[in-house]
């Protein structure tokens, strides 16, 4: 490189406080450039100026707490997915998403856009869906997971079991005796094996799509409250006369019957803590015969 001014060719990368105008404002920021030796001329390559441009746009998105380019790039190589596949998964163009992480300035909407899909949530829920792939079968009872199952299943014991540490042990019940009997569970969800007893995988989340979903609402502290009622066409006459079994042990014992039995159970005391309860340890229940 040859200095267009004095002809030198001696150079120094040097960074500097620079400072533009973007969106009406005087941002300051770094400036990438090679400097002159002789006479104090600088210049700068086309990766200098980009890298420059990256900076003052990130200067700006700092001062207006939105997501830099490369907070951007973290958060989808944290979703595991490709720019085509992150630009789908928000609803927005694959040319829009490369230019944010390319140093364009994203909208405050298309920014909370982002965050949204990216939160600990939906990282959670993809987390889910892997899971529930991997896991197998027998962890799921031989059944896809059915939402609507599940929902019926919580209005139906939710009047004896408001509060989510009873009614997902009565759930688990459920689930459990339905694949003693038939070998099959009734909602195809997952337990874990918790601290206080066995609890589907997931059960905050579970929870969150009951309420959003507009099945239960919430009533005091922890309890839920139905807002839909029992449809019993959902089910087959095997799955609906174990459901009704449970309801009636509930409704003579109470849900602390299920409670305390459920920290008896060998699928429980032999699973290791946060591990998933295989459904073959059906064959051991003991509240239920
Ligand atoms: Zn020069």
């Amino acid at each position: 490189m040859k200095c267009v001014k004095c002809g030198s060719k001696k150079f120094e990368t040097k960074q500097e406080r620079a400072s533009v105008e973007i969106k009406g404002e005087q941002i300051d920021y770094i400036a990438d450039m090679d400097v002159c030796a002789n006479c104090g001329l600088s210049v700068a390559s086309d990766d200098q100026m980009h890298t420059s441009y990256v900076n003052a746009s990130d200067a700006y998105r700092k001062k207006h707490q939105l997501l830099t380019s490369t907070e951007i790039i973290v958060f989808r190589s944290n979703m595991n997915m490709t720019q085509e596949q992150f630009a789908e998964y928000l609803g927005v163009g694959v040319a829009s998403l490369k230019r944010w992480e390319n140093g364009s300035i994203q909208e405050k909407a298309n920014d909370e856009l982002i965050r949204l899909k990216c939160s600990e949530e939906k990282l959670n829920e993809q987390l889910y869906d892997l899971e529930s792939h991997v896991a197998g079968e027998i962890y799921r009872g031989y059944r896809q997971y059915d939402f609507e199952a599940f929902a019926n299943v919580v209005v139906s014991i939710l009047n004896a079991a408001p509060s989510p540490l009873f009614f997902f042990k009565v759930l688990f019940y459920v689930d459990f005796l339905s694949f003693k009997r038939n070998g099959k569970s009734i909602t195809g969800l997952m337990y874990s094996a918790m601290q206080y007893g066995p609890c589907p995988s997931y059960y905050r989340k579970l929870k969150e799509d009951l309420i959003s979903a507009g099945w239960v609402e919430r009533s005091g502290m922890h309890n839920l409250v139905a807002l839909k009622k029992f449809t019993p066409t959902h089910f087959t006459k095997s799955e609906l006369s174990i459901i009704q079994e449970i309801n009636e042990m509930l409704a003579q014992k109470g849900a602390r019957y299920f409670y305390d039995g459920s920290h008896e159970e060998p699928a429980w005391k032999n699973t290791a803590e946060d591990e998933l309860i295989s459904y073959s340890m059906s064959q051991d229940l003991r509240l239920i015969q």
